[in-house]
């Protein structure tokens, strides 16, 4: 077991245990923010045939050089209906936007440009052959353009159905187990006794294992012994394709999750140097990937974003532009100072915004790392290098988070 590791080398070693990927078919209706499993290719052209951009009329533009020309209307093309009469010189053939073009026609005017009178069409505007959209000039036959490991956007799934797929290939979301453990817990909605405090990690871990495609197990609280805990373990590593639990990784005499994992499961590394976030555990139990996060609510966050985040995304073959992610990384300018960690890569909580050219971030409520509060009032991160302070009026890297 290593110790003491950069966030790098954790995501490296955590990726050196991933979680079986498993793929399955979804209907369009199921596809929202799924990540595609293979490239998806057309099953057509886009469009499938020369049509109208516009409601007009279909033309010859040689018919149209002179203004007020007047041609005779021979019929109507309209979306989805029988092919439209040919155009022949002297005529012109009313179009809706989307409908086929007659054949001979090379050209639409607006309806705007136009007067109708008697069987006859006065023309007082330009004919353009650039309103007619042309079979194939979005998508050709078997074109990829959904990339293996995109997360299914709203346009993403349009554009599946519009290359003629009902059904995507997907990646299965992995079952992921949360367990918070500790004695003083006890869940939101029960009265708390003295000392008692209400257990809060487990719901933001799961919503942010539901936000990286994941499908979150949420266990009751485990409290602090060797048996009960070894029997949560199990069963989840039984039912779960990966586990994350909270607390119990510290040093302390009841931090039994890193005691456990040490005596009885398989270690890779234990502390990560990073602020806040240091104690994080990360091996396998009994074959299953395990994460011990910290019991801090800001650090359970925290350590999720920076090491679960990224490999989950690694365990799903997720695209790294197109697929889930928690955090943009991005440079801010800082409004107020903020102080580093000794040896550690400090990640504060900033509130980042649009200003001038770039991005600014100020510091707005109190850092510690049991205030969850400060999650929600700010919305980025300080990415500051080990042993380095900042001043107001720097530029720093920062995860902008999402
Ligand atoms: P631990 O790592 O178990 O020593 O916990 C560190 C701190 O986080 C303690 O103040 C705990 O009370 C608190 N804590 C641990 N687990 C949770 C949880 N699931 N929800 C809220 N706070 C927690
Ligand atoms: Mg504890």
């Amino acid at each position: 077991m290593e110790t003491g590791v950069t966030l790098e080398r954790g995501i490296e070693l955590a990726c050196s245990a991933p979680f079986t990927r498993h793929t399955e078919k979804v209907s369009l209706d199921e596809a929202a923010d799924r990540v595609l499993a293979a490239h998806l290719a057309s099953k057509v052209d886009d469009p499938c045939f020369d049509n109208s951009a516009m409601d007009g009329w279909a033309v010859r533009a040689e018919d149209c050089l002179q203004d007020g020309a007047e041609l005779r209307i021979i019929g109507t093309s309209q979306a989805g209906a029988n092919a439209p009469p040919p155009v022949a010189s002297g005529e012109a053939c009313r179009i809706m936007t989307g409908a086929p073009m007659p054949e001979g026609a090379d050209a639409i005017v607006m309806i705007e440009d136009s007067e109708e009178t008697d069987g006859l069409v006065r023309i007082s505007g330009p004919a353009r052959p650039n309103y007619i959209r042309r079979r194939g000039e979005n998508l050709i036959l078997d074109q990829i353009a959904l990339h293996a490991g995109t997360q299914m956007s709203p346009a993403a799934v349009s554009l599946a159905a519009t290359m003629g797929h009902d059904e995507i290939e997907v990646v299965a979301r992995p079952r992921i187990a949360v367990i918070s453990t500790g004695d003083e817990l006890v869940p939101p909605g029960q009265e708390l006794s003295e000392g008692e405090i209400h257990e809060s990690n487990s719901y933001g871990l799961a919503s942010l294992v539901e936000r990286m495609g994941g499908e979150a197990v949420r266990f009751d609280i485990i409290h602090d012994t060797i048996e009960g805990l070894r029997d949560a373990l199990d069963s989840a590593a039984n039912d779960c394709d990966a586990l994350i639990t909270s607390g119990g990784v510290s040093m302390g005499q009841w931090d039994l999750v890193r005691k456990l994992m040490e005596e009885e499961g398989t270690p890779l590394f234990w502390r990560l140097r990073l602020s806040p976030g240091g104690p994080p555990i990360f091996g396998t139990w009994k074959g299953t990937p395990l994460f011990g996060l910290p019991g801090n609510p800001v650090s359970s966050h925290v350590v999720f974003i920076a090491l679960v985040a990224p490999w989950m995304s690694h365990c799903m073959e997720a695209h790294p532009e197109l697929g889930p992610k928690l955090a943009e990384k991005v440079k801010v300018k800082l409004v107020d100072s903020v102080r580093g960690a000794r040896g550690k890569l400090c990640m504060r909580r900033i509130m980042i915004k649009p200003a001038g050219d770039g991005l600014s971030a100020s510091v707005h409520t109190h850092q510690g790392s049991g205030n969850i509060h400060s999650m929600v009032a700010h919305n980025g991160l300080t990415l500051l290098p080990p042993d380095t302070d900042a001043e107001a009026g720097d530029t720093i890297d920062a995860l902008w988070l999402r």
